[in-house]
């Protein structure tokens, strides 16, 4: 058999069958993005949606639908009844193949949210009547770690492999590595939510967990998709349903990938969804790809920052177009402060693409804060700019562009989208969405940390604006800040 035909247990055969959608649950909206951008990257059609998978949103023509949850430190019992929401709308659209993508860094406590996630999925696949996923939803409020396979059904077996080579991550004898140290001599055993102490995969995973834990070694992987599948049957028959699988590169993610082309339930980071993206691309036929054209037919552009981190501080100094920093203490009002910067865009336009911005160095957030309270300056801020979204679509924006993770929550949930058609990244882990309700729109949600210098410049495709160059306060005449000029102490 040759590596492309591998089988394993409960895997069909990989060389002839049609490859169905693939359905990936993401325990956060970041991490969701990833995946999105890894399958995009990959070839396949991919939809992305926030917060809970919207039916109605019907899009044909797709390889995967991705789904970003905020379940990676929510309760256990919620996070489990989303989850396995999420896994039956996917299922319902057609999805074949679940991905539980986690952090990662693994990043979970011995309670969950990792294993007891995965737990109920594979008792959600095993599940074939809506009585029993109902008795999953049940059992979550006093029990989240459900037998396996209750129902008698059987989901196969499901790796867990967090490689991902690009963020330095890689498994070897199932011990978790974070560039050149384990996990647990990084900076996430200081995590404030989830501290990882422990770089053993598989001492992380048996707490969480009711099933068998094994470990597909790097000799395994090495040796192809065909030795990889037969030590899952074997570590099938000794009772390890859930394997972790060592991987050190984009090589052996592909290996794994064959392996388990067809399984049920795969679990990982962005690492493999892109080795599985491409296993899946390279059997099936792909329609072109007509988003990147897309692109371009969404003209109007205007930037939305609500990141204070530096490099967002970064990107925003490079602005050279017409530009407005929200000043939440001079005006502590999120209605009032969209009211005028909405007032400003119109006069603003004429000169280039504009940039609103709330985004402070640390001296001037302190400030804010201090004043207002760390809570009310952000749902001050976060108004305002979910609020000038609106208002910007209104008036014609077809091409967004939004800074930080927060911001950009803000922003989707103002605008009432649900997700959209995933298109090319503008940057790594940052592709565009497409959004065609309730308004066409193509929206770029990076993390405050993510994206090159330019990257700001570059998606509002605002390189040739005039060099207007000066920023102006909205809030009061008096408003402090530094508009523009992000440096500082950082
Ligand atoms: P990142 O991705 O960099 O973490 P986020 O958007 O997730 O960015 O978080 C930034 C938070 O800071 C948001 O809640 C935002 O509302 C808040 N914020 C932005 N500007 C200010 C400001 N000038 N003063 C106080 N809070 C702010």
């Amino acid at each position: 058999m040759s590596d492309a035909g591998a089988t394993g247990a409960g895997m069909s055969d990989a060389g002839v069958t049609a490859v169905g959608m693939i359905g990936a649950i993401a325990d956060d909206l970041t991490g969701a993005t990833d995946v999105a951008a890894a399958f995009r990257s990959a070839g396949l059609r991919v939809a992305l949606f926030f917060g809970g998978v919207d039916a109605a949103a019907s899009m044909s023509g797709l390889d995967a639908v991705v789904v970003g949850l905020k379940t990676r430190t929510a309760p256990v019992a919620d996070a489990v009844a989303q989850s396995v929401a999420a896994a039956r709308a996917l299922t319902a659209l057609g999805c074949t193949q679940l991905y539980v993508k986690y952090c990662s860094t693994f990043d979970s406590q011995p309670t969950g949210n990792i294993g007891p996630i995965v737990d109920a999925i594979v008792a959600e696949v095993g599940s074939t009547t809506a009585a029993g996923t109902a008795a999953i939803i049940a059992a979550a409020g006093t029990d989240p770690r459900l037998e396996p396979n209750a129902r008698g059904a059987d989901a196969g077996t499901v790796v867990f492999a967090p490689t991902t080579p690009a963020q330095g991550r890689t498994v070897y004898q199932g011990h978790l590595f974070v560039g050149d140290v384990l996990l647990s001599d990084s900076p996430m055993r200081d995590h404030p939510l989830t501290p990882m102490t422990d770089a053993n995969l598989l001492r992380l995973l048996r707490p969480q967990t009711t099933h068998g834990v094994g470990l597909a070694d790097h000799a395994a992987v090495r040796a192809g998709a065909d030795a990889v599948a037969r030590r899952l049957a074997d570590l099938r028959a000794q009772g390890a349903d859930y394997v972790v699988v060592d991987a050190l590169d984009g090589h052996d993610l592909d290996t794994v990938a064959r392996a388990v082309r067809d399984a049920r339930v795969v679990t990982g980071a962005a690492g493999l969804a892109a080795a599985l993206g491409r296993a899946r691309a390279a059997a099936s036929f792909l329609p072109a790809d007509d988003t990147d054209a897309r692109l371009a037919s969404h003209g109007t552009a205007a930037v939305l920052a609500g990141s204070c981190s530096a490099r967002t501080r970064e990107q925003i100094a490079r602005w050279h177009g017409p530009a407005l920093l929200l000043d939440p203490i001079a005006l502590p009002d999120g209605d009032a402060l969209a009211h005028d910067a909405l007032a400003w865009y119109q006069r603003a336009r004429v000169d280039g693409v504009p940039l609103i911005f709330s985004s402070a160095e640390p001296a001037g957030l302190r400030r804010v804060q201090d004043a207002l309270g760390a809570d009310r300056a952000a749902e001050i801020v976060e108004r305002a700019l979910g609020l000038i979204a609106v208002g910007l679509v209104r008036h014609g924006v077809d091409r967004l562009v939004v800074a930080g993770g927060e911001t950009s929550g803000a922003v989707v949930h103002a605008l009432g989208v649900t997700g959209g058609l995933v298109g090319a990244e503008a940057a790594p882990g940052v592709p565009w969405i497409f959004a065609d309700a309730p308004a066409p729109v193509a929206l770029l949600l990076k993390s405050g940390n993510y994206g090159d210098p330019d990257l700001l410049v570059r998606a509002a495709g605002a390189g040739a604006a005039g060099a207007t160059g000066m920023a102006e306060a909205s809030g009061a005449t008096g408003a402090a800040g530094a508009p523009g000029a992000p440096g500082g102490a950082s």
